[in-house]
């Protein structure tokens, strides 16, 4: 457990509208944060211009504070941090911590993990395209809050994994943890279809030297047929809901038990008061079925 003051966090992309998936992720980082007398920061993840949805990240920041939760800081945007991204992969390749790698998609086996074809320099009248992190054969060990003891190997999951992309973009799992550590992130709180990349990140953390922060995995709302409940996939805009019911959903998601139809005000006292991260189910997934809180969201 970090023993620093803590700092929480929400970093949604904008590739949509906040939806009741990415609601929980806010409402739980929130929580988690204020409830430890930390502080709540926003981060908007716009590092994939072709997956934006214009106008995305604006209402995000304005259905948040809609709902009352207001970020303890100025809104970081990872679009203007690209120097800083650019330094960390120059740093990493100089230290020989990454390399340079020549492969398409194509030359990927069907698997997905990279078996480290230029690991040990490209092949001849190949040309670089992408630059990868050597996660060696490290295996990562870590205690997530709600998910409980994960053991995971990067190696196993990805392999050697991309940091910078063919077209210059830089990927996820290197803004995420350059930025959780500019900004003095201690506790990171997410939905759990992002606990396989947390070995991942813990390996990069590792690599540039930065603590490790508290990691809490929160289950994430699925659709009835098996999918995560997205951006893009059945579901409603958290805006066409009135706040305190999105709210009141939410919390019942996290296997809080709110008092039942009451104003936002009252019910943000409540929560800061009563959240209990003890009730959130130890899940992965949660489906919906007509019980769940959640049900009339689908
Ligand atoms: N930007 C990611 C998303 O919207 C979340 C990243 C994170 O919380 O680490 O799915």
């Amino acid at each position: 457990m970090n023993q620093a003051p803590v700092i929480g966090r929400f970093a949604p992309s904008p590739t949509g509208d906040l939806h009741f998936g990415s609601l929980v992720s806010a409402v739980g980082s929130f929580l988690e944060a204020k409830c430890a007398g930390g502080s709540w920061l926003l981060r908007v993840e716009d590092i994939d211009p072709p997956r934006e949805v214009a106008g995305s990240a604006e209402r995000i920041i304005n259905d948040l504070l809609q709902l009352g939760m207001t970020p303890d800081g100025p809104v970081l945007y990872q679009s203007s941090r690209y120097d800083v991204y650019q330094q960390t992969v120059n740093s990493l390749l100089a230290s020989g911590l990454a390399y340079p790698c020549a492969c398409s998609r194509k030359d990927l086996p069907e698997s997905g993990v990279y078996p480290g074809t230029c690991r040990n320099g490209i092949p001849p009248g190949k040309k670089p395209r992408s630059v990868r992190l050597n996660v060696k054969d490290d295996s990562c060990e870590f205690t997530d809050k709600i998910q409980g003891r994960v053991s995971d190997s990067p190696a196993g999951i990805s392999g050697d994994f991309i940091i910078q992309r063919a077209d210059g973009l830089f990927a996820y799992q290197l803004a995420v943890v350059v930025d959780d550590a500019f900004q003095g992130v201690t506790q990171v709180v997410r939905g759990a279809d992002l606990l396989d990349s947390t070995s991942r990140q813990i390996c990069l953390q590792k690599a540039l030297g930065y603590p490790a922060p508290d990691y809490v995995h929160l289950p994430v709302a699925m659709s009835a047929d098996g999918r995560k409940l997205g951006k893009r996939f059945q579901t409603d805009p958290v805006a066409n809901k009135p706040p305190a019911r999105s709210l009141e959903l939410a919390l019942l998601f996290l296997g809080q038990q709110p008092p039942a139809n009451c104003s936002l005000d009252r019910l943000w006292n409540w929560a800061l008061e009563n959240w209990n991260s003890n009730l959130v189910p130890r899940k992965r997934e949660i489906f919906p079925v007509r019980e769940h809180s959640y049900f009339d969201w689908v």
